[in-house]
């Protein structure tokens, strides 16, 4: 099938060259003339596992990179809407998807033949039928249904793992707004045998992606506030606990050797420094907002934004049971994306905590495995030197802070041991082991 992809960040760009691989031709497009210049000499703009040698083997090939999206359009038979959807303050924010599909709507007018328009970008339920729809009705003064289809297809990949999920996905999800959208979309997928689908309308498949986003929030905020109680308690240590939360029957399968098998949702309920990242705070807010137009009070999920908002104040209450005072206090952050294995910092956990710090006056130093780039250009002109070795950042430092669960930080037990005086670790995320440390702070310890 002939495809274009209209947006090359995270979803865009894993979506073109995984589909590329999957035999399609796909034409990738965006409006920043940088990326789609490094996409073309086969350097991804986004650190992501497997994707530069997937990109070079294909670019082209059968993946091309424009920024002309009305040739895009007219030369392929689907076009996926793959463009950012933040929220901004108070409402989710369509301006790319409004400006994409009046562009994409312009050039159906000029198509012959029936074309395919899908939305893959998170969108409130109704966006597709209430907004998309009626500019590309608009813009290409033909009828949706007769002349083209409409389709909302919503991602479900990881950052960090996204390659790997786009191949080998849990779930597709084919909303359409006829028979004829969902068989396009169907041949779209077709060689993903073997992988549960839903065949739905497109205000249906918008509500699956945000409830299973917000299910995962729930569940990060519900072990946030038990760690917290826990800690406010005392005696109580939330690993033992959610230990003992995930041994139920109805969080694990035993299996004929014995053993516990876990299926991937107990890895949300851990508690840490809080969610972040560009999909779970963005989409519960604007789930939520969605819902107070709709006249609902959405308390549930208000209180999960809030517990998550509170979360990486935490750390800084932890590191005061040591030092009454912050100022000048030598203080180590580690990890600065929101996740392992991927350089996004977008609502990052690293961000509110060092900006408390430095209000308070710590002397700060920084290190992440991939993000370092992207936190020299967010803490420019702060007093926040990052740096470009583990070893190098804990050197001189009082206290060390773990934010992001990096396997590289594993190795923070052997870089510490035997210092004098022994710097304070506070572990935001619970994952060394506190035997390890003569000065040990953990969440919800
Ligand atoms: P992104 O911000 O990384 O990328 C969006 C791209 O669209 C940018 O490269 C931008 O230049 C381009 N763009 C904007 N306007 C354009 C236009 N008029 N023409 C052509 N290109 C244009 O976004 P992302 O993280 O890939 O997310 C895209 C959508 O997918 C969002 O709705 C997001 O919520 C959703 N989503 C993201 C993830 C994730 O893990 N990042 C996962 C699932 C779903």
């Amino acid at each position: 099938m002939k495809v274009s992809v209209i947006g090359t960040g995270y979803v865009g760009l894993v979506s073109g060259v995984c589909l590329a691989e999957k035999g399609h031709h796909v034409i990738c497009v965006d409006s920043d003339a940088g990326k789609v210049e490094r996409i073309g000499r086969g350097i991804p703009p986004i650190f992501e596992n497997g994707l530069q040698p997937l990109l070079r083997k294909h670019i082209g090939g059968a993946l091309q990179a424009t920024t002309d999206l009305r040739r895009a359009v007219l030369d392929t038979d689907l076009s996926l809407i793959a463009v950012g959807t933040p929220f901004d303050g108070s409402e989710i924010d369509l301006r790319f998807i409004r400006e994409v599909a009046r562009q994409i709507g312009e050039a159906l007018h000029q198509k012959k033949g029936y074309h395919l328009v899908v939305v893959k970008s998170t969108v409130v339920p109704g966006t597709t039928d209430e907004v998309v729809l009626p500019i590309l009705e608009q813009a290409s003064g033909k009828k949706a249904g007769p002349d083209f289809g409409v389709g909302m297809n919503p991602e479900f990949l990881t950052e960090g793992e996204a390659v790997g999920d786009f191949m080998y996905p849990d779930r597709i999800v084919l909303g359409g707004i006829d028979d004829k959208s969902i068989a396009k979309l169907e041949e779209l997928y077709s060689g993903f045998e073997g992988v549960d689908r839903i065949r739905t309308n497109p205000k249906t498949a918008e509500m699956i992606k945000y409830a299973s986003n917000s299910l995962l929030a729930t569940m990060i905020s519900f072990s946030n506030e038990i760690g917290n109680l826990g800690a406010a308690l005392g005696g109580i240590d939330v690993l033992d606990v959610m230990r003992g939360v995930h041994l139920s029957n109805y969080l694990s399968v035993r299996m004929n050797d014995g053993s516990r098998k876990n299926p991937g949702i107990v890895s949300f309920l851990a508690a840490g420094c809080g969610f972040g990242g560009s999909c779970l705070p963005k989409d519960v807010k604007a789930l939520v907002a969605h819902g107070h137009k709709a006249g609902l009070p959405m308390s549930l999920l208000n209180s999960v934004l809030q517990v998550n908002e509170h979360q990486p104040e935490r750390i800084i209450a932890l590191l005061k049971k040591h030092h009454a005072s912050l100022r000048g206090v030598r203080v180590a952050v580690l990890g600065l994306s929101f996740r392992p294995d991927t350089n996004d910092m977008r609502e990052s956990p690293a961000i509110p905590v060092l900006r408390s710090l430095a209000t308070e006056g710590a002397s700060l130093k920084a290190y992440d495995p991939a993000a370092r780039e992207e936190a020299r250009e967010i803490f420019r002109g702060d007093s926040v030197r990052i740096c470009d070795d583990l070893q190098e950042t804990i050197a001189d430092a009082d206290a060390i802070v773990l934010v992001t669960r990096w396997n590289e930080f594993q190795r923070v037990p052997d870089l510490v041991n035997g210092r004098t005086p022994p710097p304070l670790v506070v572990d935001g995320r619970r994952m060394l082991d506190k035997k390890n440390f003569v000065r040990y702070e953990g969440i919800g310890l």
